[in-house]
């Protein structure tokens, strides 16, 4: 477990997916919480259960596959309702529930909010605070404090924020985190206000916004001023200008100012965890993020090129190894050498040098064509399988597939696919249809293997997503397709890249089908 004395806390999953065209499922949440705790972050908020069922889940499924080994798991939730006890309230209890060593309590400290908002006292603020703290505490559950709207608050009547934080840390709270809500702040005034909370002696944290561009640089005011405690999102992610982005920030706190935050071999991994997951949030990586975008480190030819040749370091601010990024990286390189050697090893292959070298040869040249791999278990299996196996694996041929998009008179879409395929001896010829082109083929392909294969039946597309890349080198661009599927214990994601849309998807869910078919025990054909 990470060092107690200064938190590295993470609410992707929880502010985070708040961003605006943001969509994460519980799996993709799974998923990014094992990146997060890879980087050394030392708790993860999980998300609010009992106020979302999926966030519920996440805490249910997090207790069975999630084997953190850095972060704990923190629960989100709102103090109790006013007027009822804390130990009655069913949403308090949900918290109590989640499995999850923390909660992170949202209380009002803006006594205008307290009235118009929460529509009560200010007395029975406090009282709530009080009892939801000091109840979950009893229950054993470590209890951070989220101070909702504190610099406006504390703008509006001091003595009252003040106050909030007081009665939080009397009852149990282990933390105070003083939450720029409206992301309004500006470092010097932010700096004097944590200044004033830290004079308490309660242990303060800080929760930025980026609304006037200035949320990593308030993070690092509060930090000066004595905040311990520092929360943030991957890459940035938030509603209206997102959080304080925490891969800067921790890389800001280790590199600039010598806090010891993430082991050192984290932080050089933290590139390539920053884009592993923008594959699973569908969200376009920011090629200018400072640290971990491919430009962070890019110098245009002409002016300093013949200087860096001389030395580097007399253009960069610091050696961008320490970040595993590079004076001009290729994330597939990058990624490549690390899907091969971690998941290898993850997926239990014993892999020989010769293996391995063909195998990273393999993705490297895959995903510089736009195939990617971190986001691609079961693909990135599949290709392991046939370098082990110097042969690829397949339960079924393809001979053919077509598929017709027709608008009818009335004006509904319907899509009809068939596909023409060999197994087990057998030529096969099925028809699918669907409300759109890769469900009628999906449709289609199952029908097609189901009397050979009866497990199919239980096999299911659970998500779907769709990346355009930028062409290179003169081509057009191109399309990536990552398609989920799930057969009722498990779930795996596969990837197709082509110019045409429907080719990529037919790729990932040809691979879907392949490593269903192998998950059920069947040997390739
Ligand atoms: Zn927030």
């Amino acid at each position: 477990m990470a060092d107690d004395r200064f938190h590295v806390y993470d609410t992707t999953l929880r502010d985070g997916a708040q961003q605006e065209g943001l969509n994460l499922t519980v799996a993709d949440k799974l998923v990014v919480a094992r990146q997060l705790d890879g980087l050394g972050v030392g708790f993860i908020e999980g998300g609010w259960p009992g106020a979302n069922p999926k966030d519920t889940e996440f805490f249910r499924r997090a207790q069975t596959e999630l084997d953190l080994k850095h972060a704990q798991l923190a629960a989100f939730g709102a103090t109790r309702r006013a007027g009822v006890k804390a130990a009655d309230d069913p949403l308090v209890a949900a918290l109590r529930e989640s499995g999850a060593p923390v909660v992170t309590l949202v209380a009002k400290s803006h006594d205008r909010h307290v009235e118009l908002a929460l529509r009560t006292t200010l007395q029975e603020n406090l009282a709530m605070i009080r009892d939801t703290v000091s109840h979950l505490r009893a229950e054993g559950q470590r209890v951070f404090l989220d101070a909702e709207h504190f610099f406006d608050g504390y703008r509006s009547n001091p003595a009252y924020a003040l106050e909030v934080i007081r009665t939080a840390a009397e009852a149990g709270a282990d933390v105070i985190a003083l939450c720029d809500t409206n992301g309004g702040m500006l470092p010097d005034e932010l700096a004097e206000i944590v200044h004033e909370a830290v004079q308490t002696s309660a242990r303060v944290g800080i929760h930025c916004h980026d609304d006037t561009g200035c949320a990593v640089a308030n993070t690092l005011a509060a930090v000066k001023a004595g905040a311990t405690h520092v929360q943030g999102c991957a890459n940035g992610y938030g509603e209206r200008s997102g959080n304080a982005n925490l891969f800067t920030v921790v890389a800001n706190l280790q590199l600039k100012r010598g806090f010891d935050l993430v082991p050192p071999t984290a932080l050089a991994d933290m590139t390539r965890v920053a884009h592993a997951i923008t594959e699973v949030t569908n969200v376009t990586p920011n090629s200018h993020a400072p640290y971990v975008g491919t430009s962070a480190f890019a110098h245009k030819a002409g002016l300093h090129a013949s200087a860096i040749k001389v030395d580097p370091n007399l253009y960069q601010h610091i050696d961008p190894a320490a970040v595993g990024n590079d004076m001009r990286m290729l994330v597939s390189d990058m990624a490549g050498r690390a899907s091969v050697e971690l998941k290898g090893r993850e997926l239990g292959y014993e892999l020989t040098p010769e293996n391995t070298k063909t195998l990273v040869a393999r993705v490297k040249d895959l995903e510089s064509r736009g195939f990617t791999f971190e986001a691609a278990d079961a693909s990135f299996e599949l290709l392991l399988r046939d370098t082990v196996h110097g042969e690829r694996t397949r339960h079924f041929e393809v001979e053919s597939w077509r598929v017709i998009v027709e608008r009818t008179k009335g004006g509904e879409l319907v899509s009809e696919a068939t596909v023409k395929l060999h197994a087990k001896g057998e030529r096969i010829v099925a028809t699918g249809e669907g409300n759109g082109p890769v469900n009628a083929l999906d449709k289609a392909v199952r029908l097609a293997l189901e009397k050979l294969y009866p497990e199919l039946a239980k096999l299911e597309l659970v998500d779907y997503k769709v990346r355009i890349l930028e062409g290179t080198h003169g081509t057009g661009a191109i399309t990536r397709v990552l398609i989920t599927s799930s057969d009722d214990r498990a779930e795996w994601a596969t990837v197709g890249v082509a110019e045409n849309i429907i080719e990529a998807s037919w790729q990932a869910l040809e691979q879907a089908v392949t490593y269903g078919l192998l998950r059920a025990g069947h040997k390739t054909a």
